[in-house]
């Protein structure tokens, strides 16, 4: 009887696993192991650890209906497989491979020492599969989404796991107690659901609602991606089936568009592998000396969402409170830090790995170098985004900041986006007194402008 180990990382499913289908094809028996690896643990956000191990109980049950089970270890990664390697006499490792610099420099020094095989499946297309045709990897995204469409479609895998035989007797520690998530409860199951009731309507009117804070026009799907509770590869393919069924031109222009950030995460994916010394520093070379002003009052009063401006504070909040924050707003709050205060974004980047349920290395380091305008194909560093008129413009009648800026529940819509503007009078009467109840800005969005460009200017002149 051949044993194998099927090492569970970002891959939390039994559908389209392909690492999981060379597991059972190769072996008889077959051990689903997860390995929590202290190094990780102690960087993850106490949502998205959560997250995790709500996850790791519905695949444990999800195992279980299936006869087998999981088997989870915490320590070294290397010596815990090679203990379980012992235990079992597992002659084979299947795992999904995975791309940040860490997970890479862990791998590797697993396949030096024992039989590991890597199967591709974190993204549609492999990172290094969309290349230009000289070789060299993309910086822009445009060019890259169209190398990407014009590849074969990858397979999903059509093979439905019903039993899993595995070896018996292999000690498991408990898996950790937790409450699942109100926002995100895990799982493979939640997951498909998601994604398929967002393929059903929502997607139809994505292009325009997607930006709109005020409405669930997204699909929540982040961390559901971020844990491989569905992947990449199915997204896609549902996707372009639901384009076949749109009935106008604004429903397939909707999931041409879903389709499209869905390829923006493929392209960060991307860069990290191609580049990965973007997780210390910019990708644009010319602007790794922008010299930041780095108040630590300011950075605590962004992180606390008090900084007197109702969309940064209010996205800050929904952070705070649920770990998730829509697109628009991080690109909102990740510009008012990196250029309204000048703050380094890699203090905003390393905040939302310690907040965010689906804080993806990958996507998180493209999606603030983007914004503070220091990545590949960036918005361009002069580009400052105003927190008022995008929230006039995105949340028309402030239902996102009222939810989470209680404190500005009763403010009139006339003042909701400039609260500092209101009369006295209307300060007392709506409860919310500017300095007592709600901060006054602590910058003056007049004089940023200018401040900002001679930084980044000065930046390029070192
Ligand atoms: C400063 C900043 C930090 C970010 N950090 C993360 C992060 O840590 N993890 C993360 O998954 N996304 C991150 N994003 C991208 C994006 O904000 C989220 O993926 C999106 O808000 C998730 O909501 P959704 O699932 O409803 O997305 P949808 O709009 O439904 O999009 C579908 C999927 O496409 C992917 N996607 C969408 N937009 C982007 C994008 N701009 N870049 C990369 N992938 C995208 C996500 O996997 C998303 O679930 C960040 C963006 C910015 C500006």
């Amino acid at each position: 009887m051949k044993t194998a180990i099927w090492w569970i990382r970002r891959d939390l499913r039994l559908k389209d696993n392909h690492a999981l289908c060379e597991a059972l094809a190769a072996a008889d028996m077959v051990l689903p192991v997860f390995v929590l690896d202290p190094f990780l643990l102690a960087k993850a956000a106490e949502k998205r650890r959560a997250f995790l191990f709500d996850g790791l109980h519905r695949l444990d049950r999800a195992l279980r209906e299936r006869g087998s089970y999981l088997v989870l270890r915490q320590g070294s990664p290397l010596e815990e497989l090679s203990r379980l390697v012992a235990e079992s006499g597992a002659t084979a490792i299947y795992a999904e491979e995975d791309i940040s610099p860490y997970a890479r420099r862990r791998d590797s020094l697993v396949a030096s020492v024992l039989p590991l095989h890597f199967v591709h499946g974190v993204t549609a297309h492999h990172p290094a599969a969309v290349r230009k045709p000289d070789g060299e990897p993309y910086t822009v995204f445009t060019p890259f989404s169209r190398m990407w469409k014009v590849l074969p479609l990858p397979v999903v895998a059509q093979q439905v796991v019903q039993r899993i035989v595995s070896p018996e007797g292999i000690s498991s520690l408990p898996l950790p107690e937790v409450q699942p998530l109100a926002e995100f409860p895990a799982g493979e199951a939640e997951a498909a659901r998601r994604l398929e009731q967002f393929l059903d309507g929502a997607v139809y009117a994505y292009a325009s609602a997607r930006d709109r804070l005020d409405l669930d026009g997204t699909s929540a799907l982040s961390p559901y991606f971020r844990f491989g509770m569905v992947s990449a590869r199915s997204a896609v393919t549902a996707v372009l089936r639901a384009k076949e069924y749109a009935p106008d031109g604004v429903a397939k222009k909707g999931c041409e568009t879903w389709l499209n950030e869905l390829i923006w995460r493929e392209f960060y994916y991307m860069i990290l592998y191609a580049y990965p010394q973007v997780l210390n520093t910019a990708f644009k070379s010319d602007m790794r000396a922008i010299p930041w002003r780095n108040s630590p009052e300011e950075l605590d009063a962004w992180k606390a969402g008090k900084t007197g401006y109702p969309l940064v504070d209010a996205a800050m909040r929904q952070l705070a409170s649920i770990g998730w924050m829509h697109n628009r707003a991080r690109m909102v709050v990740a510009s008012f830090l990196s250029k309204d205060l000048l703050i380094n974004w890699q203090e905003g980047e390393r905040w939302f790995m310690r907040q965010l349920v689906d804080g993806d290395p990958a996507s998180n380091n493209g999606g603030w170098q983007w914004s503070a305008g220091v990545g590949t194909d960036a918005a361009p560093y002069f580009r400052i985004f105003n927190p008022i008129l995008q929230g006039k413009k995105f949340d028309p009648q402030g239902i996102y900041i009222r939810r989470w800026l209680p404190e500005l529940a009763f403010v009139p819509e006339e003042y909701l986006h400039e609260p500092w503007r209101m009369p006295l009078s209307v300060q007392h009467a709506s409860g919310c007194v500017m300095g007592k109840e709600y901060p006054y800005p602590i910058v003056d969005r007049s004089l940023v402008r200018e401040r900002t460009l001679a930084a980044y200017r000065a930046g390029k002149d070192l």
